[in-house]
């Protein structure tokens, strides 16, 4: 029995050594990432349900480690988040989304939003406006066509979050309500603070087809939105059946593999951009 415990222990200890290793060695990596060019973003188009026109594309991280290839933002934004790298990391995806959108427009007058996402550091860091504002002036990109993501859980200081919000909105930038319904903060926000758009989150998609309570959620979220005057997007939509149902209770767009999957910049070019060019 002792000697189990033991060898538990070691088996324990072992996997959590480990475990810090790799997080060590990530940080360590993550920190030459920006400088050494591995840092891209990827773009997934956002379509309207009714027209079936590309109304907007969200900007999605990627990490190109030299070695370990491909490193999902679920894994390192954490990182980034916790060792305060996230800040320079955040800075760098709004100012190359925008500058991206706004190449785009001057060369083939591609008109369409691009959404960000923040971090809650970031959404909650000194002089986030400002370095937004900078930003959009530095790229030349219109503040009508930057949208920032929010989520819920940054929503917790209610007053300095809303202030934050009417100063982002009052740039002209829109803010979309990311992952909606898996937050824990009441449904009183929605009406104080300036959000333009639902996006409801991917897991009460799934199983939409087979799931009642599911698709009581999601009829409801879309009512919700539209009497309170926002619009709403489904992500994470895959099948033509989770299309049919959003499109029958009036979802205006959807976001998901069954359109596109996140592209890469020459991708996008490749797949929407070309035919303009000539
Ligand atoms: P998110 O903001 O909810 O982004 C949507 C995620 O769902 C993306 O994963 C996207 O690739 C994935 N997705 C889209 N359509 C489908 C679908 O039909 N099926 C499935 N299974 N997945 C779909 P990704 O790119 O791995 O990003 C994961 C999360 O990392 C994002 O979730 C977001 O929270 C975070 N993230 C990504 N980029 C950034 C960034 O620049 N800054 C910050 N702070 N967070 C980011
Ligand atoms: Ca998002
Ligand atoms: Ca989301
Ligand atoms: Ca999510």
């Amino acid at each position: 029995v002792k000697r189990n415990g033991k060898n538990g222990f070691q088996f324990y200890s072992s996997q959590f050594d480990e475990h810090v290793m790799e997080k060590i060695e990530l940080e360590g990596a993550l920190r030459k990432a920006v400088e050494r060019n591995e840092l891209l973003v990827h773009y997934q188009p956002q379509i309207s349900i009714q027209n079936e026109q590309v109304i907007g594309v969200e900007a999605l991280l990627r990490w190109i480690h030299p070695e370990k290839g491909l490193i999902p933002p679920g894994t390192f934004i954490p990182i980034a988040e916790e060792t305060g790298m996230i800040g320079e990391i955040g800075a760098w995806v709004l100012r190359e989304a925008c500058r991206q959108m706004q190449q785009w427009q001057s060369r083939y007058g591609w008109n369409v939003p691009v959404s960000v996402n923040l971090s809650t550091q970031q959404f909650h860091q000194e002089n986030l406006v400002g370095s937004i504002k900078g930003i959009l002036e530095e790229t030349g990109l219109k503040p009508e066509y930057l949208e920032i993501e929010i989520t819920e859980s940054m929503m917790m200081d209610a007053i300095r979050s809303s202030q934050i919000l009417r100063e982002l909105t009052e740039l002209g930038i829109r803010i979309s309500m990311d992952d909606f319904g898996t937050g824990y903060s009441s449904l009183s926000y929605l009406k104080m603070f300036p959000i333009q758009k639902l996006k409801i989150d991917r897991s009460f998609i799934k199983d939409i087809t087979r799931n009642e309570d599911d698709r009581a959620i999601v009829a409801t979220i879309i009512a919700m939105a539209h009497n309170l005057k926002m619009d709403v997007i489904a992500e994470g939509v895959e099948t033509k059946e989770q299309l049919d149902f959003l499109m029958n209770n009036g979802c205006d767009d959807i976001q998901g593999y069954y359109f596109s999957k996140p592209l890469s910049s020459s991708d996008v070019e490749s797949k929407y951009l070309t035919i303009m060019d000539e």
